[in-house]
């Protein structure tokens, strides 16, 4: 605006005071036209005089959306902010016991009443004690009886950051929680894709990756490697018997048993077709290789399903075929498989219900 064209004082305090009245006007317009979504609020009142919470009450009345709560006896302010959840607190100063500081410090540092916007009432306009106010934790300072408008406006200020600070957090919460459900899923979907649906083993897809790599890493270390075929004997005849049902579950209980009796941490059990399981030892020997499939072997018996059918026991038993070698430069991976297929046709041979596990050069000898 600046000097007016006459330069005297009168013209431009009147130009002045008619600029206010304009800028008055015009946030009078402002405040008739609400913000078009404007967060509720719910004001806690704490302070021990019933004329003070009156006059506030008042304040607020014709304010949309603004609920308000009172509390006189300080000793239950924490409790009642606690169960009221304001948006905005207003706390007086000065009261009989406790000192308003005190409160806005134990607000501070109650988690549940962290982060709910503080704003002092005082009697007195004085720096130090301000000062002393936003030290504690307090976000504004008001001088009590706050003009309406004012008040409002705070109200509405402060309620709308702490709205947006919970949405915030609880958004955030949100994605945490979706990541983490997605994670799972995955987990499970690795999971699914890995093992086998009626025995929960590792499935042929996985067992044929690990096969691979651990086969890469046994010719890279010249470390032994040993694998077990395990075929349910006469399980055709089990079928005809007992019924396909019957027989799943036979599979199951097999499964498990096999499973049971690994103990390294490299072994694992798969289902490699029908009723055949195969076993992959990283670093076994072919001394360890035959213990685990006598044990098996026995563990299977031991379950004493009947199978009056079979040609080898009147229970359910199973033979096994093991191979263990140490990767020739240039060897590939299926030899091992047939060396231990070739001794499993060799247990059914020799009656079913028993082990028979080579090197891999036996089993080229003795082919
Ligand atoms: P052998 O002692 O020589 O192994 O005789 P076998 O009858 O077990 O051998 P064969 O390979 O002739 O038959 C395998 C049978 O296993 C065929 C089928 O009835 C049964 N089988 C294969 N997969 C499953 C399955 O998922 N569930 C059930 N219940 N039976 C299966
Ligand atoms: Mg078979
Ligand atoms: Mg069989």
């Amino acid at each position: 605006m600046g000097i007016n064209q006459s330069g005297s004082f009168e013209s431009s305090a009147a130009d002045h005071a008619a600029e206010a009245d304009a800028a008055l006007e015009a946030a009078r317009a402002a405040l008739a036209t609400p913000p078009a979504a404007e967060v509720p609020a719910m004001v806690l009142l704490v302070d021990d005089q019933a004329i003070v919470a009156h006059a506030v009450r008042q304040a607020l009345l014709g304010a949309e959306g603004i609920d308000f709560h009172y509390c006189a006896k300080p000793e239950e302010a924490m409790n009642a902010v606690i169960q009221t959840r304001p948006t905005v607190i207003l706390q007086d100063l000065v009261m009989p016991g406790v000192d308003g500081l005190t409160l806005v410090r134990a607000y501070r540092s109650a988690p549940e009443t962290r982060d709910v916007p503080i704003i002092v009432l005082s009697t007195k306009e004085e720096p130090a004690i301000k000062s002393a106010a936003f030290a504690a934790g307090a976000n504004d300072y008001l001088v009590k009886l706050p003009d309406s408008i004012e008040l409002v406006a705070r109200v509405r200020y402060h309620s709308r950051s702490y709205v947006n600070l919970l949405q915030r957090d609880e958004a955030y919460r949100a994605l945490r929680q979706s990541q983490q459900q997605l994670l799972e899923a995955n987990l499970e979907l690795q999971r699914l894709t890995h093992s086998d649906g009626l025995t929960g083993l590792s499935n042929r897809r996985y067992l044929d990756e690990y096969l691979a790599a651990e086969w890469r890493r046994s010719a890279r270390e010249q470390s032994v490697m040993s694998m077990l075929m395990i075929d349910v004997d006469n399980f055709k005849q089990y079928n005809d018997t007992y019924g396909h049902v019957a027989g799943d579950e036979v599979l199951k209980k097999i499964a498990a048993t096999v499973e049971h009796c690994l103990g390294r941490a490299g072994d694992i059990a798969a289902r490699y077709g029908g009723e055949e399981f195969m076993v992959v030892l990283p670093g076994t020997s072919v001394g360890g290789a035959r213990l685990l499939a006598e044990k098996i072997r026995l563990e299977v018996a031991a379950l004493g399903i009947e199978h009056r059918n079979s040609s080898a026991a009147q229970h359910v038993t199973v033979s096994v075929g093991g191979a263990a070698a140490v990767p020739a430069p240039g060897a590939v991976m299926t030899s091992l498989v047939e060396a231990a297929d070739a001794a499993l046709y060799e247990a059914k041979r020799r009656g079913r219900n028993c082990v028979v596990v080579r090197t891999e050069a036996e089993a080229g000898a003795g082919r």
